[in-house]
């Protein structure tokens, strides 16, 4: 069955990179967007190899480089003092497979350059979907307000990409999200501060069970992410009163406003949640509406692109007569319980891996007895290809499985793309 439609609600990273997946494929795709902008605010910034990978299908990789940047430095955790605790050598990770760096406010505005190129994907801001309905079998429906009015909108899919507090998936499951809050707040701020002239590098983690810590450079004029552990229950205001102090606990060279140019402040709570199925008939979810995990190791992003990339193969495939619809069951599977045996204790571990004093960390935490592995450029090259785990190859899993495969299904895309460009 060709697909003529496919609707995604929420133009936040996850559902742009779907759009322009599909769109590159040929299939013609609305994102209905609630907000009169795409959101800006600081959040995901660090992206591993199979986040990468998506971003390359999507053709985005030359431009994240340019206007990112790729990590060459190894990560390094230190005390709340900065006194070195642990550092890993990433010299034998191959280029392309090592950490990109762009804020997610620079992802967005570059997936919006490349949709607003193509000529079946459309951006409709302010529709905030409201309710849904999938009476009808040959089609599933939103229903948006927009400044029109509310309007139904209808496509072959449905697809949730709407964020942690995803209307399409309290639609389909009320208010259920299994999972936990952790007890610890964060507050992400972007700083240029010149932390490289204090030889921490690139990125630093800070073991500490009060002042737990991420400071990592975001772009390469200088602009570094700094988010730390905070009390929990404050207003937004409290905690930039508390912003200062933290600075000159955590920061090398413990600076004082004069030394900095604070950029932006944002507090969050933090979870580990997934959605109970990733698909009710015409309805699907990804990304942070279908599961949520902790910042500290950049899963979060990283888990969604994976998952509107294998979205993308799946109704690709529908669309090409290469599967059926019972791929989406597949999808719901695969993508579940990669989040639950992979993504989840990972994310978590690398939080718990903070939340230590740092001398007992040093004592009884397996990550500090394994210095020497973290200091060996080849072990290290092997532990991160750990991550690419979370990916899976659906164009394995069509009709025709020998002779389709991801190159296949990314040609063809190519070849539909350069078509429909040649157009413009
Ligand atoms: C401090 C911090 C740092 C992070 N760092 C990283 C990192 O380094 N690497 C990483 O991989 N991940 C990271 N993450 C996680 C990452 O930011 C999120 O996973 C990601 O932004 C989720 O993208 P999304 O597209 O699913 O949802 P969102 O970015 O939340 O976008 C959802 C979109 O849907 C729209 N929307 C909502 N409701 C409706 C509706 N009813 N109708 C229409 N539109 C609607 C919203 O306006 C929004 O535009 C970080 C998170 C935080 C908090």
């Amino acid at each position: 069955m060709a697909i003529s439609k496919v609707i995604i609600v929420g133009a936040g990273p996850a559902g742009c990179v779907l759009a322009l997946l599909l769109a590159n494929a040929g299939i013609t795709v609305d994102l209905l967007e609630a907000s009169d902008k795409l959101d800006d605010s600081p959040r995901a910034s660090f992206y591993p190899w199979p986040a990468v990978r998506e971003l390359e299908r999507a053709g985005l990789l030359p431009e994240v480089r340019e206007r990112g940047y790729v990590v060459s430095d190894g990560v390094s955790w230190r005390k709340v003092d900065g006194t070195l605790m642990a550092r890993m050598d990433i010299s034998a990770v191959p280029f392309d497979r090592r950490l990109h760096g762009l804020p997610l406010g620079k992802l967005l505005a570059l997936t919006r350059e490349h949709l607003d190129r193509r000529p079946n994907a459309r951006i409709r801001y302010l529709h905030k979907v409201s309710r849904i309905d999938q009476s009808e079998k040959s089609c599933a429906r939103v229903f948006a307000d927009t400044p029109d009015g509310e309007q139904v909108f209808e496509a072959d899919y449905i697809v949730g990409c709407d964020g942690a507090n995803s209307t399409i998936r309290r639609a389909l499951f009320g208010e259920k999200f299994p999972g936990r809050t952790w007890d610890e707040q964060i507050v992400a701020t972007n700083v240029y501060y010149d932390v490289a002239k204090h030889g921490w590098g690139q990125g630093a983690f800070i073991v500490d069970p009060q002042h737990f810590a991420l400071v990592a450079l975001l772009q390469k004029d200088g602009l570094y992410r700094v988010s730390y552990g905070e009390k929990v229950g404050l207003t937004r205001e409290e905690y930039a009163a508390r912003q200062p102090e933290k600075f000159r606990t955590i920061l090398p060279g413990s600076p004082g406003p004069e030394d900095y140019k604070l950029v932006s402040l944002n507090p969050y709570k933090i979870h580990q949640r997934c959605a109970q199925s990733f698909r009710v008939g015409r309805f699907l979810l990804a990304a942070d509406a279908a599961h949520l995990c902790n910042p500290f190791g950049g899963l979060g992003l990283t888990g969604g692109l994976v998952d509107v990339g294998n979205l993308f193969d799946c109704l690709n495939g529908i669309h090409q007569g290469l599967a059926d619809d019972s791929i989406l069951d597949r999808y719901n599977e695969v993508r579940r319980e990669k989040y639950l045996t992979i993504i989840d204790p990972v994310s978590s571990q690398n939080l718990r891996h903070l939340l230590q004093d740092p001398d007992v960390a040093l004592k009884e935490d397996p990550l500090f007895q394994n210095m020497d592995m973290l200091k060996d450029p080849e072990a290290v090259a092997k532990l991160v290809t750990g991550i690419n785990d979370i990916m899976h190859d659906f164009t394995k899993e069509y009709k025709q499985s020998t002779e389709t495969s991801v190159e296949t299904s990314k040609t063809l895309a190519t070849a539909e793309v350069n078509m429909l460009l040649a157009s413009d």
